[in-house]
């Protein structure tokens, strides 16, 4: 009988998420988690009240050498990891906070997947090997300052000269822009929107930091400025033409948000479950009253569905089944859900909930950027509108 009893009830797991994960995938979580616990959490709130995130190469440094950067990527020093195990790292990166987890999906998901995927064998050689150790930070630029939700048109422009490109415009919101050593930028040409991998050393670019951020201020933001840059014929990325190239690599990242979202979520709600049971009110810990607990569990069940979506999408990826459209559902569903379970958990701490003594309120600004990135809730919307009726509702 006691062989087919249940095992006990884990607040932190209730679901039983965890027998869904084999050993491997249990210690990607449990490598990331206590590299994210022993050098972002001590710091963290003070890196966010500066709005820096000083000593970010050693950061992407650690990162690298513990297989985070361009995780899901093989060869060139890619860890070659599964979609699950990647956005188990993306959970455990952002519950420490949202600026880490995206340093690591413009590396990995952006910069380097756009070169391995896209990219000549040249290309990959040079770069990929330095980026997945994080010696070197890459950046990627689509959004310009005129042009977001729409980069069909975007004005950033390459020109042929002989057999050189020459790229003019400027991009804006990028992130790791100042600390980068490669951007990959994409710029309209003859034929159409192409990738270009620009050393940010090459003369006539520039990458000034973009400060007065009041969400994700421990990530680096900046305006790329490309003024006449000149680049050698092999600086296109050879195997893509069109948005076909930075869509592909924004689901990517876009997957890893999924993932991630849910870890600021579990943050903020395991922050409240803690509060609410020492906290007293009325003689008695608030955590005993029932409107109370109306909120935790309701935010229980908005995590765990958000995680368990997460991973049914991540073995969708990993078979090879896994549809954009499926995509848009999770980072819609996935960063909404976060953000309400940041406001809420933010009541249960009363004014405390303010403060950066505790995450919630640094999380819940921080998912104000996710909600926008990667695609707005509306563009998700559109996507799912037109999948779901065939009608193109986005012009
Ligand atoms: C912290 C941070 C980091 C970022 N990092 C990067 C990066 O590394 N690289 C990069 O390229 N970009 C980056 N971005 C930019 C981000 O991807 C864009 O902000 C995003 O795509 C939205 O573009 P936008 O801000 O220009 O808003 P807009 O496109 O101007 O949209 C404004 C509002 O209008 C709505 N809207 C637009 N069109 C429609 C429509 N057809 N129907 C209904 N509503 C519509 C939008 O949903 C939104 O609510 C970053 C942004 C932030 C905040």
């Amino acid at each position: 009988m006691s062989a087919h009893r249940p095992p006990a009830f884990d607040p932190r797991d209730p679901l039983g998420i965890d027998d869904l994960l084999d050993s491997d995938e249990l210690a990607i979580r449990d490598t990331v988690r206590t590299w994210a616990a022993d050098r972002v959490l001590p710091h963290i709130a003070d890196w966010y009240e500066r709005g820096e995130l000083p000593g970010i190469r050693d950061l992407a440094r650690e990162l690298g050498a513990i297989g985070a950067l361009g995780m899901s990527l093989t060869g060139y020093g890619c860890a070659g990891a599964s979609a699950v195990q990647y956005g188990l790292a993306c959970l455990e990166l952002e519950a420490a906070d949202s600026g880490i987890r995206s340093l690591v999906s413009v590396q990995g998901s952006l910069a380097m997947y756009a070169i391995h995927r896209f990219g000549s064998e040249e290309q990959k050689e040079r770069w990929l090997p330095g980026m997945a150790a994080g010696e070197l930070i890459g950046c990627f630029g689509l959004t310009e300052p005129d042009v977001g939700s729409d980069p069909a048109s975007m004005r950033t422009y390459a020109k042929k000269d002989g057999t050189d490109w020459v790229l003019t415009g400027r991009k804006m919101w990028i992130t790791n822009g100042s600390v980068a050593s490669v951007a990959v930028v994409w710029a309209q040409t003859e034929d159409g929107i192409r990738g270009f991998v620009v050393p940010t050393d090459a003369p006539g670019f520039s990458a000034p930091e973009i400060r007065h951020k009041w969400s994700l201020r421990a990530s680096v933001t900046s305006e790329l400025v490309l003024d006449e840059v000149r680049l050698p014929a092999d600086a296109v990325l050879p195997e893509v033409t069109g948005l076909r190239g930075p869509l592909g690599c924004l689901s990517h990242a876009r997957y890893g948000i999924v993932w991630g979202a849910m870890g600021a979520a579990r943050s903020s709600f395991e922050a409240a479950v803690d509060y609410s049971t020492t906290r007293e009110q009325f003689g008695r810990p608030i955590g005993g009253f029932q409107l109370t607990q109306a909120k935790l569990a309701d935010m229980a069940l908005e995590l765990h569905k958000g995680i368990l979506l997460a991973h049914h999408l991540g073995r969708r990826m990993d078979a090879g089944r896994l549809r954009p459209e499926q995509i848009s559902f999770g980072k819609l569903n996935n960063v909404r859900e976060a953000i309400e379970i940041c406001r809420t958990s933010r009541t249960i701490l009363g004014a405390n909930g303010i403060s950066l003594e505790y995450p919630v309120m640094r999380h819940a600004t921080n998912l104000e950027s996710v909600l926008t990135y990667e695609g707005t809730v509306e563009m998700h919307q559109l996507v799912l509108g037109k999948a779901l009726t065939g009608l193109d509702a986005f012009r």
